[in-house]
């Protein structure tokens, strides 16, 4: 019966997820869905990346957490619109929260809508949110072992970051390890290395969204044509 009611959810999300990236492919937005365990620097991460792109894109940041509007509060001092959704002790975002505060935003002036999950590295990967790209982020702090250990959440990922790459001569942490079990889940998953306090390795990150933005500009050119 569990299974039953599980699938259900599943199908109901998938649907309402459909709905969403149709909204966003409407308006012409590149959506990215970032995942990670709490504190591995997904804000941080945001700040670094509106101080470089803020002043020339419109971003729209949707900031998923269980309680506070700190994260949102964070990435509005750098420059971004958007909007927090407190799930209330849920511990992942989903379609239909996602769905629900769409027509709150100005998507068709946005250029990027980032989606900022609630931090945890499990349920996350099982519900799409409409997004274009998933983008799943570790940190050096966290852990060699993360890959094997939550394998789901890299199966759909298109891009795996790896964070606070300055604080690795501090930590035990095996990095090609890490990156090779990344490859074995999952082979067509791009991996960076950064550090988003330093900035090293921030070049690699804002070509990836351009490039696929590119992309997703080129996908849906096709469609219209
Ligand atoms: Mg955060
Ligand atoms: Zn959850």
């Amino acid at each position: 019966m569990k299974i039953d009611v599980e699938r259900k959810i599943q199908s109901e999300n998938d649907r309402l997820a459909q709905k969403n990236r149709r909204v966003f492919s409407d308006a012409g937005v590149f959506v990215v869905n970032i995942i990670s365990s709490p504190g591995s620097g997904k804000t941080t991460l945001l700040e670094a990346t509106l101080d470089r792109l803020a002043g020339k894109l419109p971003i729209t940041v949707i900031e998923g957490d269980v309680s506070t509007e700190r994260d949102m509060d964070r990435v509005r001092a750098r420059g971004a619109s958007g909007v927090q959704i407190n799930t209330g002790g849920g511990c992942h975002l989903s379609a239909a929260m996602v769905g629900e505060v769409l027509g709150g935003l100005d998507l068709k002036s946005a250029e990027i809508v980032f989606i900022e999950n609630v931090g945890n590295l499990i349920c996350p990967s099982t519900y799409d949110l409409g997004e274009d790209v998933r983008m799943v982020l570790l940190s050096t702090t966290e852990g060699d072992d993360k890959p094997m250990k939550y394998p789901a959440i890299f199966h759909e990922a298109s891009l795996a970051v790896i964070n606070k790459m300055d604080l690795l001569p501090h930590l035990i942490y095996d990095l090609e390890k890490v990156e090779r079990e990344i490859e074995v889940l999952n082979a067509n998953c791009e991996i960076l290395r950064l550090s988003a306090v330093t900035g090293d390795g921030m070049d690699g990150w804002i070509d990836w969204i351009m490039r696929k933005m590119a992309e997703k500009k080129r996908a849906l050119h096709r469609e219209a044509s």
